[in-house]
């Protein structure tokens, strides 16, 4: 019980700043029938999202991703992969060697905030860095290379290397690029840089995900994204996607298809509503994208220290903590630790849930960081007892989330889930929840098992570019 946190420090906690303590954070607490509820309204949602005479309704889109496979350990070649769209931007090598571990070379970029507005400004931008990779790498610019695009956005794809942008997340722009395909942008500044590079295939990071975890365990069946963003794909049978339009460009062979959920959008039609609570709403009012992506802002990294920062100046706005400081004030908006109060990252909160609960020491180390070294034991453990809150809030929906794609896979005997991201990383606790949560949440009868799933970005990418390019040959023939 979280509570217990607070109880090392109770005597420092008067009674009737406890009361409105846990007043003001009832609202994080959610029990067993929250998330069964949750699942249900997921379900109707997946369902809707797999009928073209609903999907427009629905909030998770459902997309299909045109891969149908996972790797055949046959593939073979040194292929380029892009990694956009999470916080960092990365270029890729991967050498792909039938029998043996991929070998990827990797370079980390910054995308400057003025590039992640206008597409071309973009894609060229990614171009040069591209060259340079190459060149970096003492790769043969004269050589034919192919390329797997890792874009973490939700695309209409019509094939693998043809992807329509629908909105952007996560705090970009990209408004030209709506409705455009975003492999032929991409491809045009290649050519325009004189690059020898064709882009075979663009893929969600959760597919990559999901790929890369498949050439390790053949039964791996989900990809899951927990990072700065939230989402998931899964194997779904050909025959429930009924949004398939154009099956002719499937190998004759395939009865499966990797389905992009974007279930980040659960909740952009209301129907979470009695999860969101007045923090929520703040985040999301002042989220460039507000109304959108419901689900993701109550878990993602993006928006989990926000959030928490949101609780914490209402604490503070009560007297709760950092009281001693806020003195005669007139106000708490002019007292500047009222401010820092929002300088909190998701990553402070992963460092803060470092602490066992009996002793402080990092809660305080962050405090300090922050700007705020006044902070009293007292309120060193009602930050860290929040910062708790908030999280297994977002893992426990997380479960929620995971379990309901686990029911649609009962037919299999054995799932293995891909996650990678960095709050499932980095956050000490994250994965503990969502385990024990699973335990009552999912199917009985599936056995189950989750792995972190690294690099797939490139070696997802890099295999799907592969096939995308064999199948591509087959149909020249
Ligand atoms: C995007 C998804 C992506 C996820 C994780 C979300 O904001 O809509 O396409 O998979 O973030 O990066
Ligand atoms: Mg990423």
């Amino acid at each position: 019980d979280i509570t217990s946190i607070l109880h090392t420090k109770i005597d420092l906690i008067p009674d009737d700043e406890y009361k409105e303590l846990m007043n003001i954070t009832s609202p994080f607490h959610i029990n067993v029938e929250t998330l069964i509820h949750v699942m249900q309204v997921m379900e109707n949602s997946i369902k809707m999202g797999l009928d073209p005479t609903t999907q427009h309704k629905s909030d998770l889109k459902m997309i299909p991703t045109y891969v149908t496979t996972i790797a055949t350990k046959r593939e073979e070649g040194d292929i380029l992969a892009l990694d956009l769209g999470g916080t960092n931007f990365r270029t890729l090598l991967v050498k792909i060697r039938p029998q043996h571990d991929p070998v990827v070379i990797s370079e980390a970029h910054i995308v400057p905030d003025s590039k992640k507005q206008n597409s071309q400004e973009l894609f060229r931008f990614i171009s040069d860095v591209l060259k340079l990779f190459m060149i970096r790498n003492k790769l043969d610019l004269n050589k034919k290379f192919i390329l797997g695009f890792t874009f973490s956005f939700p695309c209409q794809q019509l094939a693998l290397n043809r992807a329509n942008f629908l909105y952007p997340t996560k705090g970009w722009g990209l408004q030209d690029l709506i409705d455009h395909d975003v492999v032929e942008k991409l491809q045009e500044c290649l050519n325009e840089k004189q690059l020898n590079v064709r882009v075979t295939a663009l893929i969600n990071d959760t597919v990559g995900t999901l790929i890369a975890c498949g050439y390790k365990v053949p039964s791996c069946k989900v990809g899951i994204i927990l990072g700065t963003g939230t989402n998931a794909c899964y194997f779904e049978d050909i025959s429930k996607i009924q949004t398939i339009t154009d099956t002719t460009v499937l190998p004759l062979e395939a009865t499966q298809m990797i389905i992009n959920t974007e279930w980040g959008a659960l909740g952009d039609s209301g129907c979470l509503d009695f999860v969101v609570n007045e923090f929520d709403r703040e985040v999301d009012k002042v989220s460039n994208n507000p109304g959108k992506q419901i689900f993701e802002k109550l878990i993602a990294g993006m928006y989990m220290g926000r959030l928490a920062a949101e609780v914490l100046a209402v604490l503070m706005n009560h007297g709760i903590i950092l009281k001693a400081q806020r003195g005669h004030q007139e106000s708490y908006r002019q007292y500047s630790p009222f401010w820092v109060l929002y300088n909190l990252q998701t990553s402070h909160i992963s460092e803060i849930e470092l602490d066992t609960g009996k002793t402080f020491a990092n809660t305080r180390t962050v405090m300090n960081k922050l700007g705020l070294p006044q902070a009293s034991d007292a309120d060193c453990a009602i930050i860290s007892y929040t910062c708790r809150l908030i999280s297994r809030r977002a893992a426990m929906l997380t479960a929620a989330a995971i379990a309901v794609l686990m029911k649609r896979l009962r037919g299999s005997n054995k799932v293995c889930i891909g996650i990678d991201g960095s709050l499932y990383r980095y956050h000490p606790r994250f994965n503990m929840i969502i385990q024990r949560h699973l335990k009552t949440l999912a199917p009985v009868l599936l056995d189950y098992e989750l792995h972190i799933s690294s690099d797939g970005s490139g070696i997802g990418a890099a295999i799907v570019a592969i096939t995308a390019d064999q199948e591509r040959q087959k149909l020249k023939k």
